[in-house]
C-alpha cells in the first residue's frame, strides 16, 4: 500500500468518501484515513436509520453560509439529481417522504454499503482507527504523522466535518488545520438542535411533553427565518422539525415566535364562536383548533393559565382578539440549546471567502482542500447537509 499516493483525505464520513470516489475514478490513488474504527458512522444514524440522503429541492436559498453563494456553483455541478441515479444504479429502494426528502426504504446502511462499493471500485484505500499527528507542508505537498506511520502526498483534503456529536468522533481538526494555515473561521455554533428553556418558562409548559402541534416558528433579527412544520413540546423546552430549522438561524438572547394555529384567522374563528355557541367556555373553542392539553394549560384551570377561560359570551370581542394576538404571536426566548451533544450540524466552519467554489481549495495554499460540514456552509433539515456533503466532495474530486 503506497504511502505516497497522489491524495490523502482525512476523515471517511460522507464528504471524504465521496471526494476519494471522484478522485478514483480520475486514476488517482487515494488513501482516507480516520481515526474512527469505521467509516461512514454518521450516515448510519442518519435519518433515523433510513438517511434522508438528498433533497430533491436543494436550492442554494436553503444553505446557511456567510457567502450564501459560494454553495451554488457545486450545488449545480453535482445535483440531487445525479445521486440518485447513483442510488438506482445500486438497486437501493427509496421514497420521498415530504418536502423532497428522500430516505432508504430499508436502511441508511444501504448508502454506506454504496459508499464502499464506489471506493473500492474507485480504488481508493482506506485506513481506519488511524489517529493523525502532526501535518507538516513542505515543497512539494503534504507530510503527516498518523499511528499507521508518516505518509505524504502533494494534495490534501480535510473532509473531518464539524463539531456536532463529539461522543461519535467529531473534533475541531478542520478549523485548527486551517487556522494555523491562516484561513478564517467563523465561529461555529450548533444548529439543528433542540431548545432548551428558563426555569419560568418550563414552568408553564411542565406536564405537557408529548404535545405535537403543526406550527409556524419564526426567529427575527440579523437572519430572519420562519418554519412551518411540526412542534414538539419536551420536558427540558421546544423540539421538532420547525424549531430545528429555526433553531440554526437563532441568536441567544432572541426570541422566537410561534404561530399556533397557522391555517387560521383566529380572531375572526373566535369572533364567530361567541356568536353560534355563547355558553361554550373559551378553553372549550380552543381545544377544538389546538391538542387539548395545551388549550387546557393555556386556559390554565385554577387561574394557573395564561388567559381567563369563562364562557364566550362574557368576554368581548376585544379580549378574543387579544387571546387570538398571542397564540398566533406565542413568544418565548429560549435559555439556549442543547448544544454539540444532539445537534445535527455545526453552523459556521472555514471562511468560504479563503476557498475556491469551484473545487474547494484553500485559496492561499495550493494543494489543500476543505470539504462537507467543514465549510461554512449549512444545509437545512432534510437531506441538505448530505447533498452538501455529496457535491462539495464531487468537485474537490474533479479537481484533483
Ligand atoms: P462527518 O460525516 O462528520 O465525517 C467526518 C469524519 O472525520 C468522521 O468519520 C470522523 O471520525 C473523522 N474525523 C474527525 N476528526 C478527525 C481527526 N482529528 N482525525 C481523523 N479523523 C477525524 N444530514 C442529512 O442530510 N440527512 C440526514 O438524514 C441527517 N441525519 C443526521 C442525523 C444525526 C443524528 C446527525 C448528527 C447528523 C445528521 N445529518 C443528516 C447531518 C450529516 O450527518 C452531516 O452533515 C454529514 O455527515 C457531514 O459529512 P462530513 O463528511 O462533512 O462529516
Amino acid at each position: 500500500a503506497p504511502n505516497t499516493p497522489d491524495v490523502i483525505v482525512i476523515g471517511a464520513g460522507a464528504a471524504g468518501l465521496f471526494t476519494a470516489i471522484a478522485a478514483g475514478k480520475r486514476g488517482r490513488r487515494v488513501v482516507v484515513v480516520d481515526h474512527a474504527p469505521e467509516a461512514g458512522r454518521k450516515i448510519l444514524i442518519s435519518g433515523g436509520g433510513r438517511c434522508n440522503f438528498t433533497n430533491v429541492d436543494a436550492q442554494p436559498q436553503r444553505y446557511l453560509s456567510s457567502n450564501p453563494h459560494f454553495c451554488i456553483s457545486a450545488l449545480r455541478r453535482y445535483t440531487p439529481r445525479d445521486f440518485l441515479d447513483l442510488v438506482e444504479r445500486h438497486g437501493i429502494a427509496w421514497h420521498e417522504k415530504k418536502l423532497g426528502q428522500l430516505f432508504c426504504d430499508s436502511s441508511a446502511r444501504d448508502i454506506l454499503t454504496m459508499l464502499l462499493a464506489e471506493a473500492a471500485d474507485a480504488r481508493v484505500e482506506l485506513r481506519l482507527g488511524c489517529a493523525v499527528g502532526e501535518v507538516e507542508r513542505t515543497g512539494d505537498g503534504f507530510v503527516l504523522e498518523t499511528a499507521q506511520g508518516q505518509m505524504c502526498a502533494p494534495k490534501l483534503v480535510v473532509a473531518t466535518g464539524g463539531l456536532s456529536i463529539p461522543k461519535m468522533g467529531a473534533t475541531d481538526f478542520a478549523y485548527r488545520l486551517a487556522k494555523r494555515w491562516g484561513l478564517s473561521i467563523v465561529t461555529p455554533r450548533p444548529g439543528l438542535v433542540p431548545f432548551t428553556f428558563t426555569p419560568q418558562d418550563l414552568a408553564r409548559t411542565q406536564g405537557l411533553s408529548g404535545v405535537a402541534l403543526d406550527a409556524v416558528v419564526s426567529t427575527s433579527g440579523a437572519k430572519a427565518a420562519a418554519f412551518r412544520e411540526a412542534l414538539l413540546i419536551t420536558h427540558r423546552g421546544l423540539s421538532g422539525p420547525s424549531i430545528l430549522q429555526v433553531s440554526s438561524y437563532w441568536q441567544p438572547g432572541q426570541p422566537i415566535t410561534v404561530d399556533l394555529t397557522p391555517d387560521l384567522d383566529l380572531a375572526e374563528h373566535l369572533k364567530a364562536a361567541k356568536r353560534a355557541r355563547p355558553n361554550a367556555e373559551l378553553k372549550t373553542i380552543l381545544g377544538d383548533v389546538l391538542p387539548r392539553r395545551f388549550a387546557e394549560r393555556l386556559c390554565g384551570d385554577g387561574g394557573t393559565g395564561e388567559v381567563e377561560s369563562r364562557p364566550l359570551r362574557d368576554l368581548a370581542d376585544k379580549a378574543l382578539v387579544d387571546v387570538a394576538a398571542r397564540l398566533k404571536r406565542w413568544s418565548v426566548v429560549p435559555a439556549g440549546t442543547e448544544g454539540y451533544r444532539t445537534a445535527e450540524v455545526t453552523v459556521g466552519g472555514v471562511d468560504t471567502n479563503d476557498l475556491s467554489s469551484k473545487t474547494m481549495e484553500a485559496k492561499a495554499v495550493p494543494g489543500l482542500y476543505f470539504v462537507g460540514e467543514a465549510v461554512d456552509v449549512t444545509g437545512w433539515l432534510g437531506g441538505y447537509n448530505f447533498q452538501w456533503a455529496w457535491s462539495s466532495g464531487w468537485v474537490a474530486g474533479q479537481a484533483l
